[in-house]
């Protein structure tokens, strides 16, 4: 029996690709496809030549994330083309594919399987120094699918995302313990969501009346501390949203024997350039998140 043609199209489009990287998550919402999105930005402005593949085939946040909504692809005698932001960054997503951005994609396995082998088989990435892959969360099909194709053809690892809280760290373990399994080596777990992260300057004031009405005491506020402590305003105040007691990731980390790379707070600018499909660097408005995402990238 001869080789296989499909990893051979797979390892003929992969060989112009430098480092792979895989972002996981044991469960929806905690910011996988935020930090993908980002992570790919940050590579970009750093010069580097990159490729997002958004593999979550049941909920694609890429197009909208990257401020590509209602795009689709082309296809050329050398495949089918991604979908550029900048030159040096293109997006491949089912999401382009959808007649209607708000319509269900209703799979079994092996179609899905088929797709993000033809994902992999068909995109024209040309030459590419990062190719960022967004998987859905947990551990199921599409996962041991991608793995098993790309381990082939040599991938760097895993960029795990959580949540501070237990229920989400419970998870990681399993994600954690299938990339063991299936020998994917963990480049490390990112804590997103690590507190509520506000300039001061940002903050609604409110008091309450004797009548036990709410009063927003804003305009008030900021102009006595402009007047009585302008220093005060350049602070940020940290809130612990989630119970973070248990010690986090970076304990997990530790009981685990993964690397932890660090801490991005929720940031309320973070999620605005997320809903508007911006980079979060570059403009300044994300004070504390896009450094905090920086020293991540630094890391990989
Ligand atoms: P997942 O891919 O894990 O399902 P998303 O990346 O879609 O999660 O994030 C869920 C929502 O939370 C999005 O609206 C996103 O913009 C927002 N979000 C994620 N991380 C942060 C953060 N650090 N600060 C503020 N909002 C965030």
């Amino acid at each position: 029996k001869g080789p296989d043609p499909d990893m051979v199209s797979i390892f003929e489009r992969m060989a112009t690709v430098k480092h792979k990287i895989l972002v996981l998550s044991g469960k929806g919402g905690v910011g996988k496809s935020t930090i993908s999105a980002q992570l790919s930005f940050a590579l970009a402005a750093m010069d580097y030549q990159v490729g997002l593949l958004d593999i979550d085939i049941c909920g694609p946040s890429t197009p909208k994330m990257l401020g590509l909504e209602g795009q689709g692809i082309h296809q050329s005698n050398l495949g089918w083309s991604p979908v550029y932001v900048e030159s040096n960054l293109g997006v491949m997503s089912i999401g382009f594919m959808l007649p209607e951005p708000d319509e269900a994609v209703v799979w079994r396995g092996p179609r899905k399987n088929g797709l993000i082998k033809q994902f992999l088989k068909d995109v024209y990435w040309g030459e590419l120094d990062f190719l960022v892959v967004d998987a859905p969360p947990g551990t199921s099909d599409e996962h041991i699918s991608i793995v098993q194709f790309l381990k082939e053809t040599g991938i760097d690892g895993a960029v795990i995302v959580t949540t501070p809280q237990q229920v989400s760290l419970i998870d990681v373990r399993k994600e954690v313990n299938f990339c063991k399994k299936v020998e994917l080596p963990i480049l490390g777990v990112v804590e997103n969501m690590s507190g509520l992260c506000q300039p001061l300057s940002d903050f609604r004031f409110l008091s309450l009346t004797d009548a036990g009405k709410q009063e927003d005491m804003t305009e008030w506020a900021i102009m006595y501390l402009k007047e009585k402590a302008p220093e005060v305003l350049k602070l940020f105040a940290l809130t612990e949203v989630f119970d973070s007691s248990a010690g986090g990731g970076a304990k997990m980390c530790r009981d685990m024997g993964v690397p932890f790379l660090g801490k991005v707070p929720l940031d309320p600018q973070l999620c605005k350039a997320a809903e508007e499909g911006r980079s979060c660097f570059g403009d300044g408005k994300c004070q504390v998140s896009a450094p905090a995402l920086m020293e991540i990238v630094e890391k990989l």
